[in-house]
């Protein structure tokens, strides 16, 4: 994959304004790092609609602004007392009990249940539902 990758960059072509060579990706949109031409494209194409122009208008302005409160540490800022990371905590701590309770419910199941071969499925099917809801890390490869 990572020769792919390095194929896809390695392509080049001179900037239409400095003559430059662009190295650029098929994937993403081509700028020259040199004279900065097609850094910012919403000045070269006109908006499509009102609401385009009306949202190109507002942008850097909210932009700017959300910039200003999250280095004051305002509203904008990622708080942990939030309300809403409060229930999405306690939504998370719902769902990892619940998995808890089938992986711990299943193997006692089949543990203390040994006698009877139904107890015993059913544990190791609880089990088995415990693997679907548990967390996953994302991988670093
Ligand atoms: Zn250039």
């Amino acid at each position: 994959m990572g020769e792919q990758l390095d194929a896809a960059v390695k392509q080049a072509t001179p900037c239409p304004r400095c003559a430059a060579d662009i190295p650029y990706d098929e994937r993403f949109t081509k700028w020259c790092t040199a004279c900065d031409w097609n850094v910012d494209q919403s000045d070269e194409e006109p908006p499509l609609s009102r609401f385009e122009a009306a949202r190109r208008r507002l942008a850097p302005r909210h932009g700017e602004q959300l910039h200003r409160q999250l280095l004051d540490g305002g509203p904008g800022a990622t708080t942990t007392t939030d309300r809403s990371h409060v229930l999405a905590r306690a939504v998370a701590l719902a769902v990892h009990a619940v998995t808890a309770v089938l992986a711990v419910g299943g193997a006692l199941l089949v543990v203390l249940g040994r006698p009877r071969y139904l107890l015993c499925a059913f544990g190791a099917i609880l089990s088995t539902a415990a693997v679907a809801p548990w967390p996953r890390w994302p991988s670093t490869s």
